[in-house]
Parts: structure tokens; sequence; C-alpha cells
């Protein structure tokens, strides 16, 4: 569970600080076939609580994938980041994140920097040569 709680943060006056948490991400989320999580994602940031209770984070997401090489079909891994930037508002009507009752939960705001830096294909390298039967020109 990915929570902010908004009045304890307030009580203990933490108007700014840090957080990480580690999270399970579905394997859905990667649309590379053969792919998968070799970890759990780590999200990191850094927050500020303002007057009205509108909380901003800004961090990354980072992760690293493991499976084939979606050119040649070898092992392949590559470490991602990805931008963690949110404002949350404390309403629940809010287009973006909105929340109610004191309590921030994450999870959306992560899955969206999850799906937003998730790569198309993993490559094994710079020099990748592909399959032998692949056409030169394809990209
Ligand atoms: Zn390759």
């Amino acid at each position: 569970m990915m929570i902010i709680d908004i009045r304890k943060l307030n009580a203990q006056k933490k108007y700014t600080g840090s957080m990480e948490f580690e999270y399970s991400a579905p394997e859905t989320f990667i649309e590379i076939p053969l792919v998968k999580f070799a970890s759990p994602v780590k999200v990191v940031f850094d927050y500020e609580l303002f007057e009205d209770d509108s909380l901003e984070i800004r961090g990354t997401v980072s992760y690293r994938l493991e499976g084939q090489c979606s050119r040649c079909l070898k092992e392949a891994h590559e470490e991602v980041v990805g931008e963690l930037n949110a404002y949350f508002e404390n309403r629940n009507d809010y287009e973006d994140y909105g929340y109610t009752n004191g309590i921030i939960d994450l999870k959306r705001a992560v899955e969206d920097a999850i799906m937003a830096s998730m790569p198309y294909t993993l490559s094994c390298g710079e020099d990748c040569e592909g399959l032998s039967y692949s056409d030169e020109t394809d990209e």
C-alpha cells in the first residue's frame, strides 16, 4: 500500500520530506512479449505539503525489465527510470489526482508513471544483430 497520511504529516509538521516505496506492478503493464519485471518497482520522491492540503510529489519510478530481446530473442535486460511528478488536491472531483479524508493513495499516480516510462521493445544492446533472417532495413 502506497499511502500518504496528510493528517499525520500536518500533525508532525512534516511539510516537506522524501519517501520511498516498493510496488509490485502487474505484469500486464508490460506490452513487450516475453518480458517481465525483474523486481518490484522502486518509487522514490520528495514531497511538499501546502497550506490547502494539496501535495506535490517529484521523483522517479525505476525498475528492471528482463526477458527476450525484441529483435534477436536473446536474454536481455534494461533498467528503466521514469519521472514521477504528481499533484494531489484535497477534493475528489479533481481531474488529476484528488483525495478525500486525509489519505492519499499513490497507486494511480505511480501506475501512470510506470505506464508512461514503459518501453515498447527490449534490446540486448547497441550491437544487437537481430535475427539472422531479418531485413537490414528493419528497425
Ligand atoms: Zn538482441
